[in-house]
């Protein structure tokens, strides 16, 4: 432990603060319990998208390192599947406890590595430790099923069992909360775990190793390896890791579905959105505009549930005004600011393809009704900051409409009916979310019955279940057969051994029977 101990001051002592030492912190690998610095030479830069200083570097772990994870993770297996339940989940109850103590220390590790607000760094971590409480009730959820005397004298029970090694490869938009939809429902459930945190934000997935190890996970049972694609690949492709968990963009979701799944492997594939609300005329005006502010600009509009794109039916004109009025109003600054309301994005790439999908919705007619693309922030002039941007009479063909665009800008659309905005939303590839905002039952109820995206909300912008359910998005936002978390999750992570015993005098007989057994 004084290992783990000295590797992790070396990190997280210079996380949020700038580096006193030249050079910048390595984020460490965990691997069987220590967390040790990789040896490969290459790194990437993880870096404060506020102030672009650089807050440590994650090393591309080798090929070595990384089998010895796996073989750390299949070594802890063979203990790990046979602790009892109570035991796991009185480790998720130690976690989520340790979890409160240092939500402060997580949130602010988010802010300074993704750039989100320290109160919504706070929400990331809180929805993680939901799955976590969720995990504290494993033994219920992972109980089988048993149907006495199927015939004579004979019972059939089924046990969910755990798989074995399972893996879960992570995107920078929720540093927290999404290895938190991975990695306990799998340990709880008795598998061990490899996670790849995003190359982006790394840091808060080493925080939360280090809690579930002090909540007393055994060495092995999580391991955290860092990088990009080669480690991916090598994850997709090896054969002691059963199940493959990912959360990101389609182009990675897609390749890694194939790849895993060509190895025989499960996968659960979480991918990109865009998501609608529909405004019908009868919906209540102020906590439909505060609602489309927050899930439009929220997160700086980094988040999977965001409100990217609304259909007004039956004039767009007062209801775009007003979201002009609300989006001027927002403060831009480093999420570390305390009335910010949004923060810079993730890169300066980003940054530069977001501002290149608003040019181009301009180009194709859109008419511009507030840029955020010229924004300077006072102390943070560095930063990959884009204010409040909302383009109008945006139609389906363009660019700015198909693409993801992962920033702060809001699409208004037009429909002349409730019909014919469902069919818009029905023709996007994507079907994460969608909202409609109405006072009318039957309009709800025609939304929610006809509209095809997996997570519905009816005057609720951003329908993130919680974890007792699932986290549902269907068309291209999914791929796969068993969502993250809630049941689906819990059935993700487990197989299912069927088993028929038979407990009864059996008198002696010498006839052998041939034929299908039947009762
Ligand atoms: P990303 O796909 O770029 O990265 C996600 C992970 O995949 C990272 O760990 C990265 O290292 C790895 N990766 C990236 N490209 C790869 C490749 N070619 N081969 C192998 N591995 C690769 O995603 P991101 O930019 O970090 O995250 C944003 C995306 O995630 C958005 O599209 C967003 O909608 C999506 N997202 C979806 C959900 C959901 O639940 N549906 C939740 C959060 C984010």
């Amino acid at each position: 432990r004084a290992t783990i101990f000295a590797v992790r001051s070396s990190h997280f002592s210079t996380a949020a603060e700038p580096s006193s030492s030249s050079t910048p912190p390595r984020v460490p690998n965990l691997i069987g319990g220590a967390f040790v610095n990789s040896q490969s030479s290459a790194s990437i830069d993880v870096i404060n998208p506020a102030t672009q200083q650089v807050v440590s570097q994650v090393p591309l772990t080798t090929n070595e390192e990384f089998k010895a994870a796996v073989s750390s993770a299949k070594k802890a297996f063979q203990s790990w599947r046979h602790t009892p339940v109570t035991t796991r989940q009185r480790v998720m109850f130690k976690l989520q406890e340790l979890i409160r103590r240092d939500i402060d220390k997580l949130a602010l590790n988010i802010t300074t590595e993704q750039g989100k607000t320290l109160k919504d760094a706070h929400g990331d971590v809180f929805r993680g430790l939901e799955v976590v409480e969720h995990a504290c009730g494993t033994a219920t959820l992972q109980m089988g099923e048993y149907v006495s005397n199927v015939s004579n004298g004979i019972d059939t029970y089924s046990i969910r069992e755990p798989l074995g090694v399972c893996a879960g490869i992570c995107p920078f938009n929720f540093p927290a909360m999404i290895p938190l939809w991975m990695f306990p429902i799998a340990v709880a459930c008795g598998n061990t775990f490899i996670l790849k945190p995003s190359e982006k934000d790394p840091g808060a997935s080493v925080l939360l190793a280090e809690l579930a190890m002090e909540a007393g996970l055994p060495d092995g049972v999580l391991n955290i390896v860092h990088g990009t694609n080669d480690i991916v690949n090598a994850i997709c492709d090896d054969d002691d890791i059963r199940a493959v968990s990912f959360v990101g963009s389609n182009t990675a979701g897609m390749h890694i579905y194939s790849r895993a799944s060509a190895k025989g492997k499960r996968v659960q594939s979480n991918m990109g959105a865009k998501n609608h609300g529909i405004v019908m005329p009868d919906a209540s005006p102020d906590a439909t505009l505060s609602a489309l502010v927050a899930a439009g600009f929220g997160a700086a509009g980094q988040r999977c549930m965001a409100l990217s794109t609304v259909v007004f039916v039956g004039g767009s004109k007062s209801w775009e005004n007003k979201l002009v009025e609300y989006g001027k109003s927002l403060k831009v600054s480093s999420g570390t600011e305390p009335d910010a309301d949004l923060g810079p994005v993730i890169s300066k790439q980003a940054k530069e393809r977001i501002c290149n999908l608003i040019q181009s919705g301009v180009e194709s007619g859109a008419k511009l009704l507030l840029d955020g693309r010229d924004i300077v922030v006072p102390g943070y002039e560095h930063g990959n900051f884009i204010g409040p941007t909302i383009l109008s009479n945006v139609t389906a063909d363009m660019e700015c409409y198909k693409e993801e665009i992962f920033g702060p800008v809001l699409l208004c659309l037009e429909a002349d009916s409730l019909e014919e905005a469902i069919s818009i939303v029905n023709r996007n590839r994507y079907g994460n979310g969608a909202s409609i905002f109405t006072t009318s039952g039957v309009a709800a109820r025609k939304f929610q019955t006809e509209i095809e995206a997996g997570q519905v909300g009816i005057n609720v912008p951003i329908p993130v279940p919680l974890p007792f359910f699932s986290f549902t998005g269907s068309k291209a936002s999914f791929a796969g057969d068993l969502n993250f978390y809630g049941k689906a999750g819990v059935n993700f992570f487990t197989q299912i051994k069927t088993v028929t015993q038979q407990w009864k005098s059996l008198p002696g007989s010498n006839v052998v029977n041939l034929a299908m057994p039947t009762s």
